[in-house]
């Protein structure tokens, strides 16, 4: 049979793989006993409900077998097995395996260091390996099948005898180099040290055949004391790493476990392990927030979720429902003896335990975070960077309901010291004459600062929260109020403290505000004297309701519903431009009009909108200057 040939990105990874640097190379066994695993849990997981499998718990194991003569090692595991489509799809390419998509998405990342950090699957065995051999039986098929590969040349699917379910890969481990001790790998003590290191909470006994020393039983004085026995031997301890006790665990097991388990390239930012004796549910749990935002985070792709299990057997791979949409950038595990095991994900969705378990989660991980906050702001506000707008949907989601879990772990931006700050450290320290909380919205913390509308405020030394983020505004909107202060977006709304004298009388006339109106037409809603402006001669607001920033949000996300601000241009009548505008009413009509025009525009501008017809305001703006 003529050989296939492995997938083009599949050839690449090879190449990679046969290139990888010495320390990295010793994974491959760890990624072929989590395969092992894998395939255990979905047969174990059938069993429960079929009896046909004929397998009970205990049965279930992974075999290790080491043989320096045809220098191979054999990994045997009755677990679900593969077909020859199996086969094919599953060993044929490698883009199926998770670790290769982060690959791909990620490639400026370091090649070497995929390998390292959390190997690429199945394929790592190549780094060791000059020949592959698959023999597996699928569950509830007649025929077993073999696959063979000796690398970047492709592979060959054959029909086999075999007669026990579940899969064997054999390793034929490379020839030493000078640089390169492979025969290492077909001694027991480096095995059994691998399988301590890389695979001990592995859940299936590992067992290997070691070699003892066993004291001999009769006294016969000219004999040796002891005897060389063989006997199998299991060489993990099989205890999850959630089950055991946090403080003998070390960080360095923690971030291999996380690193493993959620393919990611960087140890965690925070790893927190809790053990809860709940009335409905008791469980264990350990979670981990990621140091970087995931490549896919922010897209549909990502799911959320925790990967669920009862007594240890892993039930459901990604249970979103354990997880809040505010909290969706944890990840972890959790364990509870109180779920039934072969409940249906319909049911799950249902079921009482599984409620009362996501409840506590959720306060557990806002304690967490709390304390965070508390005890190490440089972090948070690190993961702040990466996570905080997830945060902030809680604010906003579900009309509201989740605001108390939030409202204290979310961070602005504060015109006065200059860094992020809670809410309850602004409100605090809000001098007692004033009511409200103050933010403004713009398209960047520096665009706000400049705004018009934000210097009255600042000179008075109020403290502003500078909002950039879309979500904020909808955020305090739908707060309305913290610890009974209500926000206030100072770009839009009349604020109560603002200045009722501070712009001469004698300019205040009717008469130039409905001049100007007529000028701009539907342009604008209103014309007004502001209360707010200083050094600026105009700007832009909006009234009742929608601001600009919402407008700008809305024309992306549903055009269709025109949502527009009313526009009212607020004017400064101590400025010498609306001076100079005002003089010319009487003085000169046509001029006054280019005036109010311009002045309109550069309200538009700073406002950060769009000007509606650039090229007649550049004109304009020409014929100034003539
Ligand atoms: P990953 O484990 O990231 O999916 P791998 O390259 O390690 O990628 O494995 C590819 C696929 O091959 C697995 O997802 C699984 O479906 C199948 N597989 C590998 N080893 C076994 C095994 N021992 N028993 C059954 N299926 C296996």
């Amino acid at each position: 049979m003529a050989k296939t040939e492995f997938k083009s990105e599949s050839k690449r990874l090879l190449d990679l793989m046969i290139n990888s640097i010495y320390t990295h190379k010793e994974i491959f066994l760890r990624e072929i006993i989590s395969n092992a695993s894998d395939a255990i849990d979905k047969l174990y997981y059938i069993s429960l409900t079929d009896t046909n499998v004929g397998l009970n718990k205990d049965d279930f194991k992974i075999r290790i077998d080491l043989d320096k003569e045809s220098r191979t090692i054999t990994i045997t595991d009755n677990g679900i097995g593969m077909d020859a489509d199996d086969l094919d799809n599953n060993l044929g390419t490698i883009a199926n395996s998770g670790s290769f998509k982060f690959k791909q998405e990620n490639d400026k990342a370091e090649d070497v260091d995929i390998i390292g950090q959390f190997g690429v699957g199945f394929y790592s065995a190549f780094m060791v390996s000059d020949e592959i051999t698959v023999r597996s039986k699928k569950y509830g098929c007649d025929k077993a099948y073999q696959w063979v590969s000796s690398g970047a040349d492709g592979y060959e699917i054959t029909e086999i005898d075999k007669d026990d379910v579940g899969t064997q890969i054999i390793l034929k481990i490379k020839e030493d180099t000078e640089n390169e001790k492979y025969s290492e790998f077909l001694e027991k003590y480096k095995i059994s040290a691998l399988v301590s290191k890389y695979s001990d909470y592995i859940r299936y006994p590992i067992i290997m055949e070691m070699e003892h020393r066993k004291l001999r039983e009769d006294s016969d004085p000219d004999a040796p004391e002891y005897d060389e026995v063989k006997e199998d031997e299991v060489l993990n301890s099989m205890v999850p790493i959630w089950q055991r006790n946090k403080k003998d665990v070390t960080d360095e097991e923690y971030n291999e476990f996380y690193k493993q388990k959620f393919f990611d390239f960087e140890p965690p930012a925070r790893v927190f392990a809790n053990s809860v004796e709940g009335l409905i549910a008791s469980f264990k749990s350990l979670l981990f927030i990621p140091s970087k935002v995931p490549f896919n985070y922010y897209t549909k792709e990502y799911k959320k979720g925790l990967q669920l299990y009862s007594s240890g057997v892993l039930i459901m791979d990604n249970c979103s429902d354990l997880i809040p949409e505010h909290f969706a950038f944890v990840k972890g595990v959790v364990d509870s003896q109180d779920l039934s095991l072969n409940i249906s994900r319909e049911m799950l969705q249902h079921d009482r335990q599984l409620k009362s378990i996501a409840s506590t989660l959720e306060k557990k991980i806002k304690n967490e975070l709390s304390s965070w906050l508390k005890n190490d702001r440089e972090g948070y506000e690190k993961f702040y960077a990466n996570f905080g707008k997830q945060l902030k949907y809680g604010l906003v989601g579900d009309y509201g309901a989740h605001q108390d879990v939030v409202k204290d772990i979310v961070l602005f931006y504060s015109s006065t010291e200059k860094k992020l700050v809670t809410l309850k450290e602004y409100t605090e320290r809000m001098p007692e004459d004033q009511k409200e909380i103050y933010f403004a919205t713009g398209d960047s913390i520096d665009a706000i600062d400049k705004l018009p509308q934000t210097e009255y405020f600042r000179d008075k030394g109020r403290e502003i929260l500078y909002c950039a983020e879309e979500i904020d505004e909808f955020a305090f909107q739908s707060m309305s109020s913290y610890n009974d202060k209500q926000f206030k977006n100072i770009v839009n709304e009349d604020v109560e403290e603002e200045n009722k004298d501070d712009n001469k009388d004698e300019n205040k006339n009717d008469d130039t505000l409905k001049f100007i109106k007529d000028v701009l037409g539907d342009k604008v809603n209103e014309v007004v004297f502001s209360k707010k402006l200083k050094s600026h001669p105009v700007c832009l607001t909006a009234k009742g309701g929608v601001s600009f920033e919402m407008e700008k949000y809305m024309s992306l996300a549903q055009p269709e519903a025109m949502v527009k601000a009313q526009r009212v241009l607020e004017i400064n009548a101590a400025h010498p431009a609306v001076n100079a505008l005002i003089a010319n009413i009487t003085a000169d009509k046509d001029k006054a009009e280019k005036y109010a025009k311009l002045l309109y525009n550069q309200a538009v501008i700073i406002a950060g909108l769009t000007v509606e017809d650039p090229s007649e305001y550049a004109d304009l703006v020409c014929s100034l200057m003539n």
